[in-house]
């Protein structure tokens, strides 16, 4: 059983409810459906909800006649957008394979350009106007209808990784970290060093004392930085074989990603966090210039590229931002209401509440276009909206992501939380 709402010929709305909504309209459009709409037709079916009962979709039927003219309007456009029927199922998987393609760049923190070029070519590709900050955060620009007061959207580029701190006489590598991470969650993961003179060379990250044959103390010894090490996949024997390959403190060092995208629609992979963001904005971008949708307020696009050591959206945020909005992960687990299916809607992290009239507008978005969410608090978290805010920037802050399960080691979502994530940004920039 529908609900649901047709645009006759003079722009007027009619609501009705129908188990059929194909011969409804055809019948509305020949001037058989309803007194209202004779000679009114043709109609075009704008609005529709299903529901297992003829009550319930009477119910509702009821409801959507009290609505004002402005009230349906909006619904009828976050309909268009995120019903879109096949147009969505293109949008997300248009996302999906960017995720794929962002998480197969490698990308530390301070190491970003070849995916700072990537983040170029996309937005050429797609005639959408940039700048390049001096630190090198890329900021795109969609003109909205209101181009008074703008919005601000971030994603962060940069991911968790590693520098070569000290090359051991052994011909092993010790590292430093980059980012926050348990040292135990990058044992045993290949990873690639990045020389100066842009050679690559892999290896794999191990403990001082990888072998239970010949270590007593294997699976006892602490996984801290000075028990770990980098055995590079090169015959080296020395600290003078591993010189002369190029290898040189400062190299950096990135993890492998390890993606893997299962059947049941789970995304695996290291760096999800905050790459399935980056995805999200590009999927965002596509979907409005594909379709000539026009946001509501001038909108920016804010890729940052230093913040998972802290400081990424710190600078250079347009100056008639009035809301910032980053996308960046939530955090399934104990205790937790996040989950990998939803979108999480960050009402505090470690550096305080996110704006609470911001986080009411998300959450009513979410309500008017039943998008599954979820509001949660993030401990120990912080993201590039309070890097903005921290820096002195004036502005209504707001933090959404996908659930990501075990965050900042190998993390797995649920292409559901993508897609959900994606409906609310794009309900957001329509809305007012
Ligand atoms: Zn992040």
């Amino acid at each position: 059983m529908y609900a649901y709402i047709i645009e006759c010929s003079d722009g007027s709305y009619y609501t009705g409810w129908t188990n059929d909504l194909n011969r409804r309209i055809t019948s509305h459009s020949e001037g058989s459906g309803a007194k209202y709409t004779r000679g009114r037709g043709p109609v075009k079916l704008v609005y529709w909800e299903f529901y297992p009962t003829k009550q319930q979709a009477q119910r509702r039927e009821a409801e959507i006649k009290k609505w004002t003219r402005s009230r349906k309007e909006k619904q009828v456009k976050g309909f268009a957008i995120l019903k879109g029927g096949r147009d969505m199922k293109k949008t997300m998987k248009d996302t999906i394979k960017e995720m794929e393609k962002l998480f197969n760049i490698p990308s530390p923190s301070g190491f970003t350009g070849k995916i700072e070029e990537y983040i170029e070519k996309f937005l050429k590709e797609n005639s959408v106007p940039y700048e390049i900050t001096n630190k090198s955060a890329i900021v795109a620009t969609l003109r909205g209808k209101n181009d008074q007061e703008h919005r601000t959207l971030s994603a962060h580029l940069d991911t968790l990784g590693a520098m070569v701190k000290e090359v051991k006489s052994s011909g092993r590598i010790k590292f430093d970290p980059i980012g926050g991470y348990m040292m135990h969650s990058v044992e045993g993961e290949d990873c690639w060093i990045h020389t100066q003179d842009e050679k690559i060379y892999t290896g794999t990250i191990l403990t001082t004392k990888p072998s239970v044959h010949i270590h007593g103390d294997a699976k006892k010894i602490e996984r801290n930085v000075e028990n770990m090490e980098i055995v590079i996949d090169e015959k080296v024997s020395s600290k003078e074989d591993v010189l002369k390959l190029g290898i040189n403190v400062g190299d950096f060092i990135a993890l492998d990603p390890r993606t893997k995208i299962t059947k049941s629609g789970f995304i695996k992979s290291r760096h999800i966090d905050d790459k399935a963001g980056v995805a999200i904005l590009l999927g965002t971008i596509k979907h409005l210039v594909s379709k000539k949708i026009i946001p509501e307020y001038t909108t920016h696009f804010f890729f940052s590229n230093y913040e998972e050591v802290g400081h990424g959206a710190s600078a250079r945020i347009p100056e008639k931002t009035k809301e910032f909005l980053a996308i960046d992960m939530g955090t399934p687990g104990d205790g937790q209401t996040s989950t990998e299916f939803d979108v999480t809607i960050c009402a505090k992290d470690s550096t305080g509440p996110y704006d609470f009239s911001f986080r009411k507008k998300l959450i009513d978005l979410g309500n008017t276009h039943k998008i599954p969410y979820q509001v949660d608090i993030f401990p120990f978290y912080g993201s590039d909206a309070s890097a903005a805010l921290r820096s002195g920037n004036d502005f209504k802050a707001g933090l959404i992501g996908p659930g990501v399960f075990a965050s900042h080691g190998y993390e797995r979502t649920h292409q559901d939380a993508i897609e959900n994530t994606l409906k609310l940004v794009l309900a957001y920039l329509v809305s007012e």
